[in-house]
């Protein structure tokens, strides 16, 4: 049996273990990481996306510090003109290839494990690594910390679990098998039946009929309906500045004048910083998917909207929703997008992210996960004691209703407050591609910007609403915390 050695041995090649490596070994001269994962390749969930996945935020602030994507232009057609594009899960996995093959690696301090699975601690303290396809299981001996990267356990619709029953001759697909349709073009399906109401099931709508299918031929089963971030006010650089300032201040605004959750989103919806799409149901659902107009302009285009909960039989033409059920043609293609990406109710682990020889990597600016990962890796090279790491890098809760909202921004805005007291950490935002704003607002700030007049109006914005959005999130902790059990 092999016995290696290194200093950081991180449990996940995914977005989030990338972003924490690459800032660690930028930040830290010294230190050597090792990887382990499961998957072939780096990049975790991407690996297993649908063909036509894409960024839902824009490239230009996903992924790690260091490396930029090349998609970080302003798109010029389709729903998404006018914003910044949205990197393709192929340009996804090319550039955590990329920055693995030749930013990581390179520096010869990294070891990547691939098709290998983490097996837990041994009584020595050492870690236990199993190679999947085969050869002999190694222990890896950790001088500093286990850093566990698979907190959000992501689940895909290649990889996950059916929570109903498909009786025989049901033909039933992921959606990453909608692009190979043209290779059998004489028995095409009658009818598509989307099944799930999340991200997925949406890229799916906007698929199918920019792909030319007739929108009613198509029907959607959405148990519940969401409320969306509309991706104009997600967008970086001094071009939106103004209108990232204004979401900020809308938030805390529309938090101030809310008696709960579902109020605060309402009215955040009215200022069309949130969207739907139908307006004429209130939304049980937030899971911080970001969505253009376009899109949902496409989206309204499907009407035949099936609500009667979640699907749990589906036989040859009918499919079953407890006692309830509905017909559908025989020929009838059902795309399962069920899988949940984030499982918004999986919370065990959660906690402090430092946790003395282990580091649990947890989302610090709800949902900028990369942001989160890097800027943690400061807090780990920058402060000396777990307290001070605990108390800069406070987790945000992966909140999942509008219930439950505010208290994920409650701690975002806190967080924000404590990095805003300390100067090395808004240098290292300033400095950093992953931060929305922070970078932005110090070159305005430089040329004296008449832009700047929304940061005034901000800050006047968090003296005045900020008691309003702690009350709010304080409410709304407790209704998480039962939800969670
Ligand atoms: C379709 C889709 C689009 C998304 N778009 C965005 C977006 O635009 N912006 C955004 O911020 N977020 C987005 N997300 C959320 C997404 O979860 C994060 O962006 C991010 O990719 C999560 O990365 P991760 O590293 O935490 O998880 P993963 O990608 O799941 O990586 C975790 C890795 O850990 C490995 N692993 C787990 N357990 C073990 C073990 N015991 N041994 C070895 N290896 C193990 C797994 O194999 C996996 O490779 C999206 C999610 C989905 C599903």
């Amino acid at each position: 049996m092999s016995i290696q050695e290194t200093d950081y041995l991180i449990v996940g090649a995914g977005a989030v273990g990338l972003a924490f490596a690459d800032a660690l070994i930028d930040l830290d001269p010294d230190c050597h990481i090792t990887f382990v994962d499961r998957h072939a390749k780096p990049g975790g969930h991407w690996n297993d996306a649908y063909g036509f996945v894409a960024l839902h935020q824009p490239s230009a602030t996903y992924g790690v510090n260091s490396m930029e994507f090349p998609t970080e232009h302003i798109d010029e057609h389709g729903p998404n003109k006018g914003l910044f594009a949205l990197a393709s899960g192929t340009e996804v996995l090319a550039y955590f290839e990329k920055v693995m093959n030749l930013k990581l690696l390179p520096t010869g301090r990294v070891e990547y494990h691939r098709l290998s699975e983490f097996k837990g601690m041994n009584e020595g303290g050492e870690a236990r690594v199993a190679p999947i396809l085969g050869g002999d299981e190694k222990t890896i001996r950790v001088r500093r910390k286990l850093v566990d990267a698979t907190f959000y356990q992501t689940s895909v619709p290649s990889t996950h679990k059916l929570n109903f029953k498909v009786l025989p001759g049901v033909n039933l697909e992921p959606p990453g098998a909608l692009p190979d349709l043209w290779k059998d073009a004489d028995s095409l399906p009658k009818r598509y039946v989307i099944l799930g109401a999340g991200k997925t099931a949406m890229d799916t709508g906007v698929w199918l009929i920019e792909a030319g299918v007739d929108p009613k031929d198509i029907v959607w089963v959405r148990p519940r309906e969401s409320w969306l971030w509309n991706r104009r006010y997600t967008q970086p650089s001094a071009l939106f500045i103004e209108d990232t300032l204004d979401m900020q201040m809308a938030i805390l605004e529309a938090a101030a004048k809310a008696s709960d959750g579902a109020e605060m989103m309402r009215i955040l919806g009215q200022g069309g910083y949130y969207l739907r799409i139908d307006e004429t149901v209130e939304p049980e659902m937030f899971h911080f998917a970001t969505i253009s107009q376009g899109e949902i302009d496409i989206l309204r285009r499907i009407t035949n909207v099936v609500r009667k909960g979640r699907v749990t039989v589906i036989e040859p033409g009918r499919m079953h929703f407890g006692e309830e059920s509905v017909d559908v043609p025989l020929e009838t293609l059902f795309i399962d997008c069920t899988a949940s990406a984030v499982p918004f109710e999986a919370r065990k682990n959660t906690g402090p992210q430092f946790r003395g020889d282990t580091i649990v990597l947890q989302p610090i600016f709800v949902p900028l996960v990369t942001l989160s990962a890097a800027l943690t890796a400061f807090f780990e090279v920058h402060f000396d004691d777990d307290d001070t790491k605990n108390l800069m890098g406070a987790p945000g809760p992966l909140t999942d209703t509008p219930a439950t909202f505010p208290y994920s921004q409650m701690v975002n805005m806190m967080n924000r407050g404590a990095w805003a007291q300390n100067p090395d950490i808004m240098a290292w935002l300033a400095a950093s591609r992953l931060d929305l704003a922070t970078g932005t607002i110090a070159r305005l700030m430089a040329e004296n910007s008449p832009k700047l007049a929304k940061l005034q109006e901000f800050r006047d914005a968090v003296q005045e609403c900020m008691p309003g959005l702690i009350k709010l999130g304080m409410q709304a902790k407790a209704v998480h915390e039962r939800n969670a059990g």
